[in-house]
């Protein structure tokens, strides 16, 4: 029998809490329940979870912040963002702050459990292979190599990294200063807008006609949508 894939929870209402255990331990999933912010940070600390199911309104710090703090510490763990408000600008927002998807309270369990199965599709075709794939585009993260429609592609290192990010994790939406943290380091000094210099040299390498791969997320940053050449 293969071993049970661990699911990790940060919510404080009782209610969605059960409904959470009862339901993931029945499709036989291991899950640990958290009630704030502080102790989910510290289970992810102690233990290595598959997922995490994490609600943005928590007694203590919220989930935003939650989801910013473990990007911090580098962690790739796919994030499923819970939230109760239908507003678009928050949706974007925990997009931004690192969240894989996110559910609209009230949801229906089986749509939970379709989210959480492609999210742990996608993490584990990342974590095994070498070479990422979207659309006409072969990443190798080994050999550093970019073909598109296998012809070779030249890139400079920042643009391969950014590259990198966004096949790793396709649609969700980056802003320039997590792009640049990401992709150029916390030390970087100068200009956010040195990001939109790269963005550019990499859709003219390997996005030069519509549908966009690249898409620009006006006032917000940048996403990857290789579904659009699919
Ligand atoms: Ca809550």
């Amino acid at each position: 029998m293969c071993e049970k894939e661990k699911i990790l929870v940060i919510e404080d209402e009782p209610v969605i809490t059960e409904f959470l255990r009862t339901g993931l331990t029945y499709e036989g999933y291991d899950v640990t329940l958290t009630e704030n912010g502080h102790s989910g940070l510290s289970a992810l600390q102690q233990e290595i979870f598959k997922l995490l199911i994490l609600d943005i309104m928590l007694p203590d710090i919220d989930g935003f912040e939650v989801c910013r703090r473990i990007r911090d510490r580098g962690l790739d763990i796919p994030i499923l963002m819970l939230t109760a408000k239908k507003d678009i600008a928050d949706r974007v927002k925990g997009l931004d702050t690192g969240a894989d998807d996110y559910m609209t309270k009230p949801f229906s369990f089986d749509e939970l459990l379709a989210r959480i199965r492609a999210l742990l599709r996608r993490s584990g075709a990342v974590s095994y292979h070498n070479k990422l794939t979207a659309a006409d585009i072969i990443l190798d993260t080994e050999s550093h190599e970019v073909t598109k429609s296998a012809n070779s592609i030249d890139l400079t290192p920042t643009e391969f990294a950014i590259l990198e990010l966004f096949m790793r994790h396709p649609r969700r939406v980056f802003t320039r200063e997590t792009l640049l943290n990401r992709v150029l380091g916390y030390n970087y000094v100068g200009e956010a807008n040195i990001i939109d210099v790269h963005i550019s040299h990499l859709r003219d390498k390997l996005d030069d006609r519509p549908p966009r791969l690249i898409q620009t997320v006006y006032g917000v940053g940048y996403s990857f949508h290789p579904e659009a050449k699919e």
